[in-house]
């Protein structure tokens, strides 16, 4: 199966796309998380990237859309993917669709976590991670920062809801709960829910 999973900072989208993957028995392709790991391995695509990251903006297309071609090129990703936090733009998710074509292949479902931006907002200002042991704050999770890539967010990225929506691949779902409801309604909707067990 070939997923694209969609919302804002603070969804639980890294959270979701974990565990959604695994049910799939697909790779969870993140770009924050490859971004982050060149960052932090002092990279060139790290040092390039930093600079974006740290501002609360996006990383430019043309850095962005070739990393993620290199990866969706690997042998894990040849029986399908969840996509977290690619496309963000319009252009990315049009290069994604010709790169799709080119190889055969189609998305077959885009999957939107729905969660109102006061509680983004409290969730993003409230989260931690564990680094070296210890539980630290992302640079890109400060409050001014926060509202920055939300505001990118409503102009940059909203916009593939309706895009997605017009190619008949949008689900949308509800993603204010706990993550076991949250994950029971992302399977549900990608028609991936255990059926239940028959009585004989
Ligand atoms: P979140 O969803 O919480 O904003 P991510 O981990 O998805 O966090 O992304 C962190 C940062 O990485 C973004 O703010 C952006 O700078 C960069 N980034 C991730 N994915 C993309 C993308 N598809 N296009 C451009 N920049 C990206």
């Amino acid at each position: 199966m070939r997923v694209v999973l969609l919302g804002p900072p603070g969804a639980g989208k890294g959270t979701q796309a974990q565990i959604i993957a695994g049910e799939l028995g697909v790779p969870a392709i993140s770009t924050g998380d490859i971004f982050r790991a060149n960052v932090s391995g002092q990279t060139e695509l790290g040092r390039k990237a930093k600079v974006f990251m740290d501002a609360g903006d996006l990383v430019p297309d043309e850095i962005t859309v070739a990393m993620v071609k290199d990866r969706l090129a690997e042998a894990d990703a040849a029986g399908g993917f969840l996509l977290d936090g690619f496309p963000r733009t319009i252009s990315q998710a049009e290069q994604l669709r010709e790169s799709l074509t080119e190889l055969g292949h189609g998305l077959d479902r885009v999957l939107e976590l729905v969660v109102d931006e006061e509680e983004l907002v409290r969730r993003l200002s409230g989260r931690r991670m564990l680094v070296d042991g210890q539980m630290v704050q992302r640079d890109d999770d400060k409050p001014e920062t926060v509202r920055h890539r939300l505001k990118v967010y409503r102009e940059q990225t909203a916009p593939l809801s309706g895009f997605y929506e017009d190619e008949g691949l949008l689900a949308r779902i509800d993603a204010i709960g706990a993550v076991e409801e949250v994950t029971a309604r992302a399977l549900a909707a990608l028609g991936a829910d255990r059926a239940q067990p028959s009585a004989d």
